[in-house]
């Protein structure tokens, strides 16, 4: 509990400012949010929106924030994805502490709660079925047409609601209803159904039930049983806060919540429906929940992107009271500033090319002094063995340079960086005509990629000792969507995956620290991009994920004056 004052917080939007106000005016003690999923899936960028507004907001203002599990449909749960989401949640860098939660434990009290609604007239029990509910509930400009089983007297319905629950009746053949307006302009307030008979075992409460809330009946009970004080949610719930209302209004619940809402996360190139990421994973468009091309939590983090990147993201996209979609470009704009900062700097080759330096003693290695970081001076420096065979990357090299192409060609110097100034002395090709060969001298006064005279190569670049390289597989990926709306023209969504989205290398070298980098942490390839350790990674056999190129193309778009590039 805060005692104090808190501090206000230096963010600020809509909702931040109704906590402020509720603190201020003192309609609030402590503020007590909740992220309520539900766990049929695993969490999205969507979600982490919401994680860092719900423990962003509790944290800022000196309250709590729990994690509930919404629980409520036993046929799309699974234990699985309870694990996914505690983890997730907390690898983003949020805590909980004991305030964690599941509707399912509410079960006794919601059932409770509706029996109280029958005897209070404000329940029933009908026993039409789902299409002729559908059929009776009007339209936008038709009122709705009351059920013929809308006037049973209240032991009835007390006896028949009983029953459902005893398990006498079949899946769909009674539903409990809330009694209140089948004329109301809010389709939500006509009768809307609470409960639903379905026989299936629950993760957690296994068989005890064959009656299970709804989520306009679970959702704002809970909150209420929690104290939860700002109910936050997206605005696709807006029309049914009146129901989330006259729950609360009509039930002797302990603490009366108020919700809120906010525009949901949406990314161009990116489908952030769980609906849709199940049917990525289930029919093996993807390699499963965490593949790095998935918008979900677990996939940007096998992927490389840092937590705090995230975190960045959703402060700078801030919470609106309207819908939008942002730029991808954005989230990697954020992430690629957490990692220019963190990243330590690693050399490898994806398409290497062999050079031999001619000039440079058979047998001798040279271990050169590498900057890790220089955006971070305490970050050090390693060892890089320099010898007389190298890789360097094969675009490096032209053997006709066209103009303006300023790296190696025939007879042309260029810089190792960290290292010698090297000149391209002869080609060697197969057969075939491909390049397989350099022949280089180097300058032996250029130790450390400075000559003495000041002369100045116009190009740096990376390489890797031969002889100390390490081989790996390197996976590089692009946008799962290749149209920036995914399914906007109303054809098959799935029609739209781009098929270049991952392209996998075999054969390329990294320096031989590149070994030893933890699952978790992400480095940047020289001039390549960001890359990570994949958990597919193996000693003797190592995998790496591309993160994100170098190349910044939002703050590219931004400096355009394109609109969307907020
Ligand atoms: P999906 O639409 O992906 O199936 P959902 O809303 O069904 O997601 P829940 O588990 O119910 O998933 O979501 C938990 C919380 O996360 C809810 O409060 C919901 O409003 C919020 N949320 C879900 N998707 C987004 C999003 N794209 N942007 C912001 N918040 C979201
Ligand atoms: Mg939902």
């Amino acid at each position: 509990m805060s005692t104090s004052v808190p501090t206000p917080p230096e963010r600020s939007d809509f909702i931040r400012d109704i906590v402020a106000a509720d603190l201020r005016e003192g309609r609030v003690g402590e503020v007590v949010t909740r992220f309520p999923p539900e766990p049929n899936g695993y969490l999205h960028i969507g979600h982490a929106k919401s994680i860092c507004l719900n423990f962003g907001i509790a944290r800022e203002f000196g309250g709590r924030c729990h994690l509930r599990f919404d629980d409520t449909n036993p046929m799309k749960e699974e234990q699985e994805y309870i694990d996914a989401i505690e983890a997730d949640v907390r690898w983003l860098g949020f805590d909980w502490g004991e305030h964690l939660y599941f509707a399912s434990d509410y079960f006794e009290q919601l059932y409770a709660w509706a029996v109280h609604l029958v005897g209070t007239g404000t329940a029933y029990v009908d026993d039409l079925s789902a299409d002729e509910i559908r059929e009776h509930r009007g339209t936008l400009t038709e009122p709705g047409r009351n059920s013929p089983f809308r006037d049973r007297s209240v032991d009835e319905n007390l006896d028949l609601f009983e029953r459902m629950r005893a398990g006498e009746f079949p899946d769909g053949a009674r539903v409990l209803r809330a009694r209140i307006d089948m004329a109301s302009p809010n389709i939500n307030l006509r009768d809307p159904v609470l409960y639903r008979i379905v026989h299936a075992a629950h993760p957690r409460t296994g068989d005890a039930w064959c009656v299970y809330p709804t989520y306009d009946f679970a959702h704002g009970q809970s909150d209420a049983i929690e104290g939860i004080t700002h109910s936050i949610c997206t605005l696709e719930f807006e029309a049914h806060r009146p129901l989330y209302d006259w729950l609360v209004e009509n039930l002797p619940v302990p603490s009366r919540p108020r919700q809120y809402e906010f525009a949901r996360l949406n990314l161009t190139y990116t489908v952030l429906s769980k609906r849709v990421l199940l049917r990525l994973v289930n029919e093996g468009h993807v390699r499963g929940w965490d593949d790095p091309r998935m918008p979900t939590i677990s996939g940007l983090r096998r992927r490389g992107f840092p937590a705090e990147g995230i975190r960045d993201f959703a402060a700078m996209i801030g919470v609106a009271k309207a819908d939008s979609t942002v730029e991808v470009g954005q989230l990697e704009f954020a992430v690629r500033g957490v990692l220019n900062r963190t990243a330590h700097r690693r050399f490898a080759v994806l398409d290497p090319l062999k050079i031999i330096v001619e000039n440079y003693p058979e047998g001798q290695v040279e271990e050169m002094d590498v900057v890790n970081n220089p955006e971070d001076p305490t970050a050090g420096t390693r060892k890089v063995p320099f010898a007389r065979e190298l890789w360097i990357e094969r675009d490096d090299f032209m053997e006709e340079p066209a103009a303006k192409f300023f790296r190696l060609a025939p007879g042309r110097e260029v810089r190792l960086r960290a290292a010698y100034f090297v000149t391209c002395r002869e080609v060697v090709k197969d057969e075939a005509g491909t390049v397989v060969e350099l022949r280089c001298t180097y300058d032996p006064a250029t130790r450390g990629g400075d000559a003495p005279d000041g002369r100045r190569p116009k190009a740096t670049l990376h390489w890797v000792s031969a002889t100390h390289a390490v081989p790996a597989e390197v996976r590089l990926y692009d946008h799962l969507f290749s149209s920036p709306y995914p399914g906007a023209d109303g054809g098959d969504l799935f029609a739209g995956l781009n098929p270049g989205s991952e392209t996998v290398l075999g054969g390329c070298v990294l320096e031989s620290s590149l070994a030893d980098v933890p699952v978790g942490e992400t480095v940047q390839f020289e001039r390549l991009g960001y890359f990570c350790p994949d958990p597919d990674s193996a000693p003797g056999a190592l995998v790496f994920n591309r993160t994100l190129t170098l190349k910044d193309t939002w703050a590219k778009l931004r400096a355009q004056g394109r609109h969307d590039a907020q």
